[in-house]
């Protein structure tokens, strides 16, 4: 009789051996690796805790399937491009008194992306639309959708590129592709007539498909300066407003906030050591 008290249970004959052999090997051949791993233990697991068949089976493929969602998540997160760590919980709504914290939980649901809902986050610097934007293609990463963060400026330099060599089928696929596609800082730059058109084609070809999240520091009645054309930007907002939830941000630059707190704190550290000098 063999024995193996290291990696695998003690099977009880040779037959045992070849079958839990073979068993190996079929998780090896269809690339069932967490499983092939977890298997001596969770066979150990059900002889000890006499678990049924059905049981342990469940928990050994439980286990693959948590490893592939761990795997799908950590490629949608590298797709993605989050460019900060921002998350929906850790918003500071009283810090953002106008903004409907209700809403932004009901985003944070994802279920505006089954109607192709835009949304748009417009207000002046600092005062959270990357936070949110960036909260919210988190949101949807997690819950499983396609989702790429670029900013206006990125957009119309890959989009010009591709112009220039010849793969602007290719680049207008791609940001048809993901389910959310965010685009900061719309207005922060001016768009040259080319780079207005091409964002046009990107929003007017996820039109009712996809949803776009889009933040700017300009309001609508400005698109027509910042995309150079008043009839592009008409049409563009056309799309994008027709089904959308408009969110304004107002108030202080959370920005200035942080600096304002850090120079009133350093202010009262200094004042006794002034003081004192006097
Ligand atoms: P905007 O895109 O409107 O210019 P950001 O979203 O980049 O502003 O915000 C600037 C910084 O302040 C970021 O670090 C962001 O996380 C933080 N911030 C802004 N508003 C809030 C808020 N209400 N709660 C928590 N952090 C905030
Ligand atoms: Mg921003």
């Amino acid at each position: 009789m063999t024995t193996n008290t290291t990696t695998t249970p003690q099977p009880q004959n040779q037959m045992a051996v070849s079958t839990y052999q073979k068993l190996r090997g079929h998780l090896a051949v269809l690339k069932l690796d967490a499983a092939a791993e977890a298997l001596p233990s969770v066979l150990q697991t059900a002889g000890d805790e006499e678990w049924s068949m059905t049981q342990m089976l469940e928990h050994l493929l439980a286990i693959e399937v948590s490893a592939t969602e761990a795997r799908r998540l950590a490629g949608r997160l590298r797709f993605a491009c989050l460019p900060t760590p921002a998350t929906l919980d850790g918003f500071d709504y009283d810090a953002a008194p106008g903004v409907d914290r209700h809403l932004i939980r009901e985003l944070g649901t994802c279920a505006y992306l089954e109607s192709a809902t835009n949304v748009l986050l417009i207000g002046p610097p600092g005062t959270g639309k990357t936070h949110l934007a960036v909260g919210l293609a988190r949101a949807a990463v997690h819950a499983g959708y396609r989702t790429y963060v670029t900013t206006a400026a990125d957009l119309a330099a890959r989009c010009h590129k591709a112009a220039i060599e010849g793969r602007w089928a290719t680049c207008m696929r791609f940001f048809a592709g993901p389910t959310l596609l965010v685009i900061d800082e719309l207005g922060y730059l001016p768009l040259p007539a080319e780079a207005a058109s091409a964002l046009f084609q990107v929003v007017a070809q996820r039109y009712l498909k996809t949803s776009i999240v889009i933040t700017t520091n300009r309001s609508v009645a400005e698109w027509g300066e910042v995309l150079g054309d008043t009839t592009v930007a008409a049409a563009m907002l056309d799309r994008l407003l027709h089904r959308s939830v408009v969110l304004k941000l107002d108030g202080d630059s959370y920005r200035l906030r942080d600096h304002h707190a850090r120079s009133q704190n350093q202010r009262t550290a200094t004042t006794p050591t002034r003081r004192t000098l006097e």
